[in-house]
Order: C-alpha cells, then sequence, then structure tokens
C-alpha cells in the first residue's frame, strides 16, 4: 500500500486507517516538531498530488480484504491533506460506500478558502491544529508560508464552525521554548472562547521531532498550560505519566477533578 497505512490504535480515535494524499514531505507547514520529516516542498498549492482513483482503489482493495472493526478513516499522512483538491470528493466516496466514520487531521492552513471549508463539511471529524494564536509564536513552531495569517486561520476556524455541525476538535502542539508562553495561553483561550469546539487537546513532542530542539514540557508546565487555556482543554500526551503522578502526587489533582 502507497498511500493507506494501520489501522493504528489512538487514543483519541480507536482503530483507525490512515489515508495520506500527498507524498512526504508536502506540506504548507515546516513544524519544528513534526516526526515525518523537514518539509522539503513547502506550498499553499492545491492540485491532486496523488491520484484521488488511486487512494480509493487502494482503500477498496484493503477494505474487500480486512475483516475486523475500524472506528475511523482517517486523513492525515506524510503531509497536509487538504493540499490535495480532490480531498472532498475522495471523502464523499468513502461516505457513499462505506459506514466508517471519516476523520481529518489539518494543520488548518487553507481553512479560510471556501473550496476547503466545503470539502471538510463532509466529514464526521475535523481536528485543526492551532499551536499559537500570536503571530510571532505562530510562526515560530509551524515555520509556515508567509502567506498564511493566523487571524484569517482563527477567522476561518470560526466560520468553519458556523456551518459544520459534526465534531470539531482543536490539537494545541506545546514545544519548550518555542510556544509555551502565558501570553500565548492566554490569546489561545480567547481565540478558543470564540471558536467553541467540542474538544480541546493539549500534547507536546513525544516522537522524535525533524529539529533536534524541540523538547517537551512536563507534566507541571503541561498542567498549568491546560488551566490557563481553559476551553474544557485536555491533556492528551504523556497520559501514562501524568496518571502516575496524579496517583502519586496529592498537588496534581487538579488535573485529575477537571
Ligand atoms: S503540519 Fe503536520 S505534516 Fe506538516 S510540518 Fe506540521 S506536523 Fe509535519
Amino acid at each position: 500500500m502507497k498511500y493507506i497505512y494501520g489501522p493504528v490504535r489512538s487514543r483519541r480515535l480507536g482503530v483507525s486507517l490512515g489515508i495520506s494524499t500527498v507524498p512526504a514531505k508536502v506540506c504548507s507547514f515546516n513544524c519544528v516538531y513534526c516526526d515525518v520529516a523537514k518539509t522539503t516542498a513547502l506550498t499553499g498549492e492545491r492540485k491532486e498530488y496523488v491520484s484521488a482513483d488511486e487512494i480509493l482503489k487502494e482503500l477498496r482493495k484493503f477494505l474487500s480484504t480486512y475483516n475486523k472493526h475500524l472506528d475511523h478513516i482517517t486523513f492525515s499522512g506524510f503531509g497536509e491533506p487538504t493540499l490535495n483538491s480532490k480531498i472532498g470528493y475522495m471523502i464523499a466516496e468513502i461516505k457513499e460506500h462505506t459506514n466508517i466514520p471519516v476523520v481529518v487531521l489539518t494543520n488548518s492552513s487553507l481553512i479560510s478558502r471556501g473550496d476547503v471549508k466545503i470539502d471538510l463539511l463532509q466529514a464526521d471529524i475535523v481536528k485543526f491544529t492551532l499551536n499559537a494564536a500570536r503571530t510571532d509564536y505562530y510562526k515560530k513552531i509551524n515555520q509556515s508560508l508567509d502567506s498564511i495569517k493566523v487571524e484569517d486561520v482563527i477567522k476561518g476556524i470560526i466560520n468553519f464552525r458556523k456551518m459544520f455541525t459534526h465534531e470539531l476538535w482543536i490539537e494545541i502542539m506545546l514545544v519548550k521554548g518555542v510556544n509555551d508562553y502565558e501570553s500565548n495561553y492566554r490569546s489561545l483561550h480567547d481565540a478558543l472562547e470564540l471558536i467553541r469546539a467540542d474538544k480541546v487537546h493539549i500534547n507536546t513532542v513525544v516522537r522524535e521531532p525533524s529539529f533536534g530542539f524541540a523538547k517537551s514540557l512536563n507534566i507541571e508546565e503541561l498542567i498549568l498550560a491546560k488551566e490557563i487555556i481553559g476551553n474544557g482543554a485536555e491533556l492528551i500526551s504523556l497520559r501514562r505519566e501524568v496518571h502516575y503522578h496524579i496517583q502519586s502526587q496529592p498537588l496534581l489533582q487538579i488535573h485529575r477533578n477537571k
């Protein structure tokens, strides 16, 4: 299989079959924490990087022989999935031929575009990454194209929320010394008040990052971030360690009680 991977078991999505719609490493970001690789083609151009019909053919082949349960089919992979201009067509085809819920994990960079909004409306869950709500931190962590403005991204998500009746999730990736500042947390808090996501997940670096300086936050720092960001944010990284510390340190009861 070239475009389909897994299924993998994920805490948030259960048993999930992945689809990559772009080759490595085509992306509109070059995130310091990316665990795929450094971006070699930094672009905001939407086109059919990989043939949608080839992807669907592979998917049909996989599903015809796979006889276990799948919780989700997830567009993610080796770069930004919405860069593939046929993602809407692929979601529609999957919805037409299976009952498996479709998820899109996007870096949010193209959500101010009308065509991207229309494509994503068909998904069952859209998870937007929003690592910062201020330009300085946004640029530092995402190393995005200059044409991508964080204000437009936030407005795009807010407008999409108004149209989208399914699950909208936000993921915030925190990297030590890059975007783990109170001023970032406060601006994220304000943006999230407007977005009104169904879930907010706070994550940190757990896999080997493409930039060696990208380090994770410790548990106390993550809990502080969660407290300031608010909006029902949950910590999803280091779950085992968080659980261990919660059991062993009454100080951290704060997390369990939220
Ligand atoms: S958006 Fe995703 S694929 Fe692109 S650089 Fe960031 S983490 Fe990697």
